[in-house]
């Protein structure tokens, strides 16, 4: 039997060899996809006794996969968890995390910069049929939470740091907030992946990574990742995922363990390449604000560096212009793809708030006329350059 122990000594082991028994699999040294809806066994007894946590033993697919396994317990190691489930998409984790957490008539705060889907399942979904209420807040400053949490807070979610703007919110002290009031707290860790931030040391009971975006890493797959702190909550989450059905494949879990590979080193290149091209926004004069909470300029500089060891590629910044302007400015982009996701090998431009009144975008914190950038796996240099040749056709 491998000794799975030693590959827990840092995320680089976990996510090349832990959770793989080689010896099942004739020494290969990536798993088999094991592409089988069912697993038989000897007896009816057999059947009904056997114990889900034995990661030897399966039934249906549905309910757990050899290949998903896999997945999920590298994240697990990494995230500190006591367990962690694969989803089809990020979507389908929080979806089932929420309604894990919520009950009827429950009181959720969620920061104004969640991901926009999932605010809209809060509003939506939740509101109108369950009659969840929720209160929205920036949640830069603890104060916001104190006067917005209370006894009747069943959930709150946070994005730290939060997509566009990169504003963050102390996780340890929110943690201690909610859970003197018996609330659960939920944090979408996308943006520094599990090798940049660790949120349930802090005190979060539930982590979300959408896999569509770095541990996927080659955009080429979509899924979810749920990570939790305590037991008894784990084994609800893995009951609610057997329920609402949204396991992930078994394809899309051997890209994710693929991803997962090259995760450490993918993300140090996006951060180094993100950091060389946020300063050059700062100085080249022609840009109002830079978003990027590796900067040293960043507003909340201290609380970066005591909850991340590391931030990734993605960053926002503000032209000194109209919204018009930074519509020519990210078409005139050569290696800049136009597009939404992120996480991958390719450098994109995005105006998330270009179609929001001038209102609602000043509530999230930003000007209609933001651009936001995925730095990719291309030289740094090559980058700028094309940010150059684009700002001399304004
Ligand atoms: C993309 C994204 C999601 C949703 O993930 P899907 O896999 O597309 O469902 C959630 N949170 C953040 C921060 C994202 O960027």
């Amino acid at each position: 039997m491998t000794d799975q122990k030693k590959y827990l000594e840092s995320d680089g082991l976990i996510a090349a060899h832990y959770g793989e028994e080689y010896e099942h699999y004739y020494n290969a040294i990536t798993p088999p996809m094991f592409m089988n809806s069912l697993n038989v066994f000897e007896t009816i007894d057999d059947y009904y006794d056997f114990d889900r946590r034995d990661k030897h033993k399966y039934c249906y697919g549905r309910v757990q996969n050899p290949t998903v396994r896999i997945l999920e317990d590298k994240l697990a190691a990494m995230e500190h968890g006591v367990g962690a489930l694969a989803f089809a998409s990020g979507m389908a984790a929080a979806a089932t995390a929420v309604l894990t957490a919520v009950k009827a008539g429950s009181h959720v705060v969620c920061i104004h910069n969640a991901y926009g889907p999932l605010k809209d399942f809060i509003t939506g979904y939740c509101h109108e049929y369950m009659n969840v209420t929720a209160d929205f807040i920036r949640g830069d400053e603890i104060e916001e939470f104190e006067q917005t949490v209370t006894d009747a807070t069943d959930l709150v979610i946070l994005e730290s740091p939060s997509s566009v703007i990169f504003s963050l919110q102390d996780i340890e002290a929110v943690c201690r907030l909610a859970h003197a009031h018996g609330a659960l707290v939920y944090i979408d860790n996308t943006f520094c992946t599990p090798i940049y931030q660790k949120p349930l040391d802090m005190g979060a009971d539930i982590v979300m990574h959408t896999t569509s975006k770095y541990i996927g890493g080659h955009s080429d797959v979509i899924g979810g990742i749920l990570a939790a702190r305590e037991e008894s909550l784990f084994q609800k989450l893995l009951q609610h995922r057997e329920l609402m059905g949204g396991i992930v494949g078994p394809a899309e879990a051997w890209l994710m363990i693929r991803g997962l590979r090259t995760l450490e080193t993918r993300v140090a290149a996006h951060q180094e390449t993100a950091l060389k091209v946020a300063e050059y926004l700062e100085n080249c004069g022609k840009v109002r604000r830079v978003y990027y909470p590796g900067l040293k300029s960043h507003p909340q500089r201290a609380l970066v560096e005591k909850q991340q060891t590391g931030s990734t590629g993605l960053l926002s910044f503000e032209i000194d212009g109209t919204p018009e302007q930074a519509v020519k400015l990210a078409e005139h982009l050569q290696i800049f793809k136009i597009g939404v996701s992120w996480g991958g090998f390719e450098s994109l431009a995005f105006m998330p708030y270009l179609r929001l009144s001038q209102e609602n975008a000043g509530v999230l914190g930003g000007g209609r006329n933001i651009i936001r950038l995925h730095c990719g796996l291309e030289d740094a240099q090559v980058l700028i350059s094309d940010l150059e040749a684009a700002f001399a056709c304004l």
